[in-house]
């Protein structure tokens, strides 16, 4: 593997997953553009007719589901088929959902969110672990493998709004779901072809490297199944029965997500017998936590009350009446533009680098003034389209100082037997942040637009400046690690 050269200088292997997760991320975003507008829309005009209250409260479940089914999905490839079986069942079961999507009917439109968070959860994490096992250990390459493997993300989410919101908000809704299923089987058939170029990459579940492992890692596996099971058939058989409405879901989502933070933490600061400095350190893991939910909390808004805003309050009149989700590409476009910049940054000013927490503070100020700056405008028709794209821009300069500093700042900080927990306390930060802006999203019919949007970016600043007098202090509870 490592004398392999041939994408820009990377293993070919790279360019195979690159594509995949291009096209996994189409079909996500080209998804997401159309979702909520989808479920608001009049009957008369193809959609669901649902009031914001529930179409926000789908949302949150169905985002904050995306990323949290990214931890079995870890774990069922580790454990049980490896990451590469995982990220093509993965990828057929999303296709599957998306085609589901295609048809009218309010039954295939739920069973296929369902296939897609399953299939989501089982593709996301693994082709990801697949990139850093490209590389040996102390290859050189390797962040700049997923600094190009991140480029692959925002062209598929940039390019997909453009294209699935264009056929589904003017043509027909489902053909726009449609499209994000070819661009998922696309992907799948790219994956296939180039799977011959990833050595022994996610070839197996991780090593045993004992007979007693051996067996636990079977007893996991059943309880792991048993407890699925169990949940899909309760949660179903209520549903069936008319006993689970979608409000009754979205607060049992709430606790159930609450339960895993306080189950989590609860083991990681208090229990454990942690030596001094890993416990100094988990306290830090946990305040960067509650500034990425807070962050993300924000950001996923693109898909849920910014996509309403687009559509409701903002002019759109050029090209004839744009689509709404167009708006959902300028994040992705942002993060293309001002990825490489950023990495000029952060090498350029060298010792002056500002340390994790100084970065966390600055991407949730932005966040916050994102929101900030809507106030004025929250309560006006046809506001101009700068606005929302301002917002994107300062959105996406918050999240170059968070996203790509968090999990590294998380690896680093974690203690070695809890490190790939440490991938799954990541993930739960943004299932949390989708869940409640899908939350915040069903207040957009009964609560003040200003407040909302002032609220969000009250929240975000004052965290941020929080979090900027904590500065120092998290310094020395990361104990050399910045
Ligand atoms: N846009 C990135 C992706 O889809 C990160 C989004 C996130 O972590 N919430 O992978």
């Amino acid at each position: 593997m490592n004398d392999d050269h041939r994408f820009f200088g990377h293993p070919r292997g790279l360019a195979t997953l690159f594509f995949t997760e291009l096209w996994e991320r189409f079909s996500y975003y080209g998804m997401r553009g159309l979702l909520i507008l989808f479920m608001v829309a009049s009957t008369d005009h193809g959609g669901l007719g649902f009031p914001a209250l529930k179409a926000g409260a789908i949302y949150g479940l169905y985002t904050g589901m995306v990323y949290l089914l990214g931890l079995p999905g870890g774990w069922i490839a580790d454990q049980i088929i490896g990451a590469r079986k995982a990220v093509l069942y993965g990828g057929i079961v999303i296709a599957l959902g998306h085609f589901c999507l295609a048809f009218p009917s309010i039954n295939t439109f739920y069973f296929g969110l369902v296939l897609i968070t399953i299939g989501t959860g089982l593709l996301k994490p693994n082709v990801s672990t697949m990139v850093g096992q490209l590389y040996a250990q102390n290859d050189p390459r390797r962040d700049a493998g997923f600094s190009i493997f991140y480029m692959g993300i925002n062209l598929g989410a940039f390019v997909a709004p453009l294209a699935c919101s264009y056929l589904g908000e003017k043509v027909n809704w489902h053909y726009g779901f449609a499209l994000a299923g070819i661009g998922m089987t696309a992907g799948l058939i790219q994956y296939v072809l180039g799977l011959r170029y990833l050595g022994d990459a996610g070839r197996n579940p991780a090593p045993v490297s004992s007979a007693r492992e051996a067996s636990s890692r079977k007893r996991n596996l059943v309880i792991g199944l048993a407890a699925a099971f169990t949940i899909v058939v309760t949660v179903a058989g209520l549903a069936a029965t008319g006993a689970l409405s979608v409000a009754v879901l979205s607060n049992a989502f709430g606790i159930l997500l609450t339960t895993i933070v306080v189950a989590l933490f609860g083991w990681l600061l208090f229990g454990g017998d942690w030596p001094p400095v890993d416990r100094k350190r988990l306290i830090a893991i946990f305040v960067l936590f509650v500034a990425a939910c807070l962050f993300w909390s924000a950001y996923e808004q693109a898909g849920s009350t910014l996509s309403l805003f687009a559509e409701r309050n903002t002019d759109r009149h050029w090209f004839n009446g744009f689509p709404a989700g167009w708006f959902q590409s300028l994040p992705a476009l942002f993060v293309i533009m001002l990825a490489p910049l950023f990495a000029w940054i952060w090498v350029r000013l060298g010792t002056r680098n500002p340390s994790s927490a100084a970065k966390f503070s600055i991407g949730l100020l932005f966040a916050g003034l994102s929101f900030a700056i809507l106030i004025p405008v929250a309560l006006r028709a046809g506001v101009s389209p700068m606005w929302l794209t301002m917002t994107y821009l300062l959105q996406t300069l918050g999240e170059m100082c968070l996203s790509p500093v968090g999990l590294s700042a998380m690896t680093k900080l974690a203690p070695a037997r809890v490190a790939s927990l440490m991938m799954g306390v990541w993930f739960l930060a943004d299932s949390i942040g989708n869940y409640i802006s899908g939350r915040l999203a069903s207040l957009y019919e009964s609560f003040p637009l200003n407040w909302l949007f002032g609220i969000v970016a009250a929240f975000c600043i004052l965290l941020g400046l929080g979090l900027a007098l904590l500065v120092r202090p998290m310094k020395r509870l990361m104990g050399g690690v910045n």
